[in-house]
């Protein structure tokens, strides 16, 4: 028990040896791991243990033997050691208030590392305070905020993550163009068929934001602000942004991209509903002159881009990567 120790942290030995399993061979018969009822039958468990039986069951079907000697003993967490703890210790409350204020230096961020990972490079502490606070005094939506933390967190199961959980009813093909591995970056950005769109995107931030401003991973999926960018550029730029990855995340599974006459739409609803809130609560200088330019680029340019009632129930036009282009 001692040894699964070091592969479930949170193992509470102390409630095995109370039923007298002090090795995890006794949980073995014939060479197989045996069933709970039978455990209950010989060390007259209580049901509650069904569910430590299962974590260790897991644990045993999926570990190679050898781990169980390579592993290095994991220490536990504050948090971890007071659950662990078969009797709760006095100012418990107190304990995890300290816990949680005094953050731990080895906590490791697994989104962070996946990104690092796949854009192969390092995004600095600097860059992801930017990414987490982009938001601020340009949307008043909700939904906004948790679409770009869903994509920052990689919340999205991408075709290479599903086939990671289900192998066998899954493949790690991209959805679009069937040809490579669907990971996030593929997903969201690099796959042959949505890159024209993002081209397009990438144009109108220059266009709008008058501006040279190159459309990167970092600013588009991860919301990092380019340096050159004021406060209102950004403003307008968040909002073309935004609607993009609404879109992308609409239309999931489709093998083609969004339309680019629905973004622009899209865009503009939801500058028509920042701009009632800011006349409600104030005027924010960066927000109205964002809201202004997009007017102005709005009224230019709608006419070309006005999509058929929807009562009609026309479907959209699929837009391939030729209509794009
Ligand atoms: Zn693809």
């Amino acid at each position: 028990m001692d040894v699964m120790s070091r592969i479930i942290p949170t193992l509470n030995q102390k409630i095995w040896l109370e039923h007298d399993i002090k090795r995890i061979e006794q949980l073995y018969d014939g060479g197989k791991i045996m069933q709970f009822p039978a455990l209950q039958t010989v060390y007259n468990l209580p049901s509650k243990m069904l569910f430590p039986y299962l974590q260790l069951k897991s644990c045993l079907q999926h570990t190679r033997p050898q781990t169980l000697h390579d592993e290095p003993l994991q220490e536990l967490s504050t948090f971890e050691k007071i659950c662990t703890n078969a009797l709760p210790p006095k100012k418990v409350i107190s304990l995890c208030y300290k816990a949680l204020i005094h953050s731990q230096t080895n906590i490791k961020i697994t989104y962070k590392h996946a990104w690092h990972k796949e854009l192969n490079q390092t995004i600095s502490e600097e860059h992801w305070t930017k990414a987490y606070s982009s938001h601020r005094g340009i949307t008043s939506c909700t939904n906004h905020l948790e679409l770009q933390r869903k994509i920052l967190y990689r919340w999205y199961l991408v075709p290479e993550r599903i086939h990671k959980i289900w192998p066998q009813s899954s493949t790690n093909q991209c959805w679009r163009c069937k040809q490579q591995v669907g990971t996030m970056l593929h997903t969201w950005w690099s796959c042959d068929i949505i890159q024209p769109f993002w081209r397009k995107v990438g144009h109108l931030i220059q266009q709008i934001t008058n501006t040279n401003v190159e459309p990167t991973i970092e600013m588009c999926l991860l919301y990092i602000p380019p340096e050159n960018l004021t406060r209102a550029q950004w403003a307008t730029t968040y909002h073309i942004l935004i609607s993009t990855a609404m879109l992308i995340a609409r239309l999931w599974k489709s093998p083609s991209a969004p339309n680019f006459s629905t973004l622009l739409n899209q865009i503009n609803t939801n500058w028509q509903y920042e701009s009632m809130l800011v006349h409600q609560r104030g005027l924010n200088k960066s927000m109205a002159k964002a809201n202004l330019v997009w007017k102005e680029y709005w009224e230019a340019n709608k006419a070309a881009h006005t999509l058929p009632n929807p009562k009609n129930n026309s479907p959209e036009a699929p837009v391939t990567t030729d209509t794009l282009k």
